[in-house]
């Protein structure tokens, strides 16, 4: 199979999944947003999409906007490499980051650190059951490794690490993936929504074309929800607590220190010494604690009919 053929394919199933995640309703023609056109400056109509026109997040990352097109103009073309970021608003939050993504600009070197970057609405908040348990990361809106822009302020928000993980990476890994291949270039921009003098992005628009083939190999337009299930968020201050529906859910007969397995595949909870839990492919095997078990029956996890009679 060609290169092409698997980036395709790739896009193809990134659809899929953004379509069955909102229940096929982008199917529906009832959801799409509106777009707005916004002049910034003679030559670039840059189309940015308003966040009353974004679905409410119904438990998929990210949702495609506009058809999955994105609005780049035949002025943005070019496969000469280039980064923009522009400069922090009066209330010190990031802008439209606009990139052509292409090898010459892809970092060398392992990441630095950044945890001296306090992006707007920054608190240090951790959830047991967040990944990495940091609720909050210093989220690369053109991520690191497309262009190698460290502890930059113009390009790091703060974002979900569901965000993060669930919703941008697996975009970026794409372009990565496609110009380390092809050596081709990539236009790239990433805008952060803010709802009014918000500290905090209610999410990303992410909008990618391959240049040399005309989009062939890359083309997306979507808006990644900075969101993190479980958890309410302040988005004025970055402030945050846990979801009640995720403390009030079903009295949970489960000790509160015990060890639980999870199956991440089929989503089934069970005791350690539970054949099960025994068998299971180090892959899908997650251990929780019996304190954190509500959150997971809200995931949609159900007790082993074996070990949890
Ligand atoms: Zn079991």
């Amino acid at each position: 199979m060609n290169k092409k053929v698997v980036y395709i394919i790739s896009i193809v199933l990134v659809l899929l999944l953004t379509l069955s995640g909102c229940g096929g309703s982008l199917f529906n023609g009832d959801i799409l947003p509106e777009i707005d056109e916004i002049i910034t400056d003679e030559h670039t109509v840059n189309v940015t999409v308003s966040l009353d026109d974004i679905p409410e997040f119904s438990g998929s990352p990210y949702v495609a906007i506009n058809d999955n097109q994105p609005s780049f103009t035949e002025a943005d073309l070019t496969t000469e490499a280039f980064e923009e970021y522009a400069e922090l608003d009066y209330l010190g939050r990031c802008g439209v980051t606009f990139a052509c993504v292409g090898v010459e600009i892809m970092p060398t070197e392992k990441r630095g650190d950044i945890g001296m970057v306090k992006p707007t609405g920054w608190v240090t908040s951790k959830y047991d059951f967040v990944d990495g348990r940091y609720l909050y990361n210093r989220c690369h809106l053109i991520g690191y490794q497309l262009t190698g822009e460290n502890a930059n302020r113009e390009n790091l928000i703060t974002g979900t690490r569901y965000m993060n993980t669930e919703g941008m990476l697996p975009f970026e890994n794409m372009i990565a993936d496609y110009v380390k291949e092809t050596e081709n270039h990539v236009l790239y921009r990433v805008t952060p929504l803010f709802d009014g003098e918000n500290l905090v992005a209610s999410g990303v628009q992410m909008e990618a074309w391959s240049v040399e083939d005309d989009g062939d190999g890359i083309c997306f337009n979507v808006y990644c929800y900075n969101v993190q299930p479980g958890v309410v968020i302040d988005y004025a201050t970055g402030k945050n607590w846990l979801d009640e529906k995720t403390t009030e859910s079903e009295e949970v007969n489960v000790d509160k220190n015990a060890e639980l397995i999870l199956n991440t595949s089929s989503k089934k909870i069970h005791k350690p010494d539970c054949s099960g839990a025994k068998n299971m492919s180090e892959n899908n095997k997650q251990v929780v604690n019996g304190k954190d078990i509500k959150y997971y029956l809200q995931q949609g996890y159900e007790y082993c009919g074996v070990c949890n009679k």
